[in-house]
């Protein structure tokens, strides 16, 4: 069976990879194909797929973070990367993020941590997220972990967080529309919903215009899998599925198989490209 991962993070956002490394990564595995999907960016996916010449197929993607009652993430597939509106969404999003990220930055300062945004911006590139504020903290020797970063400086609340303007979920699956894209519920189980939530956020969602639903995600168990499969089927709603590679960031994802339990045919893949026709 041929498989491909349709949730890969590349250093166009908080992945550590840039995307010719994660392409040349997925082509030794022998994937067939793979969807880049960056948060807030579509930059890293324009500029392999422009020169990329090998045999892996490569998906336009994108990943919006948006709410719910609490963090609701939603990813689009094939969308037009010069399509007007989704340039000027991703443009003010980029821009709350360096608002945000300028605060953070600050209180670091503060606290004796030499670096500056625009450094952070040279390295990093346009979409800097928490992630690389994590990562910062693990060089100082702050943390030992990211995880660790997270828990005790970077997560809601904590002395290095700041809230950024995110977009409603009507808003982010408009955008994907209307950039020809299809838009998807991205991993429902890794917001710990309680059943009835998640049965209300699906409702939202569905009415907002979703077409699919992220079944498969390193975040989900096997039961999780099969119930969301049986979900999407009884709703008639695409299934895809994905890693959500992030390189070292993340580094207990591996690109294609996640902690070793995703698997996603091809078949998947077709049936997201039938759909973009209709
Ligand atoms: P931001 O969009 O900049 O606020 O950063 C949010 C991103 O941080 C999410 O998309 C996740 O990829 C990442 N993230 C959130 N919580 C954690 C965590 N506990 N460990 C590692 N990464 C996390
Ligand atoms: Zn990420
Ligand atoms: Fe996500
Ligand atoms: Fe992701």
């Amino acid at each position: 069976m041929e498989l491909i991962d349709l949730h890969v993070h590349t250093n166009a956002s908080d992945g550590a990879l840039s995307p010719s490394d994660t392409v040349n990564l997925a082509a030794g595995k022998n994937l067939a194909a793979i969807a880049i999907t960056d948060h807030d960016a579509i930059n890293g996916y324009c500029e392999i797929a422009d020169t990329y010449t090998g045999k892996l197929e490569i998906v336009p993607g994108i990943e919006f973070s948006s709410k719910y009652n609490g963090p609701v993430h939603i990813l689009g597939y094939y969308l037009d990367p010069d399509n007007s509106g989704l340039k000027a969404a991703l443009k003010s999003i980029v821009d709350d993020r360096d608002r945000r990220n300028e605060q953070i930055v600050k209180n670091m300062q503060e606290d004796g941590i030499s670096i500056t945004y625009d450094e952070m911006k040279n390295r990093f590139g346009n979409v800097v997220g928490r992630p690389h504020f994590a990562l910062i903290l693990l060089e100082n020797g702050m943390v030992s972990s990211i995880t660790e970063a997270f828990e005790r400086y970077v997560g809601k609340g904590m002395r290095y967080w700041y809230p950024r303007t995110t977009l409603d979920l009507e808003t982010c699956i408009n955008l994907i529309s209307g950039a020809g894209g299809i838009p998807v519920l991205a991993h429902p189980f890794e917001y710990s919903y309680k059943n009835k939530t998640l049965a209300e956020l699906l409702g939202v969602c569905i009415r907002a215009g979703i077409r699919g639903i992220e079944c498969r995600h390193s975040s989900h168990t096997p039961g999780q899998m099969m119930y969301l499969e049986a979900i999407a089927d009884e709703y008639g709603l695409l299934k895809t599925g994905g890693s959500d590679f992030h390189g070292t960031i993340k580094p207990d994802i591996s690109l294609g198989s996640g902690k070793g339990e995703i698997i996603v045919p091809y078949s998947w893949l077709e049936n997201l490209k039938k759909a973009i026709k209709k």
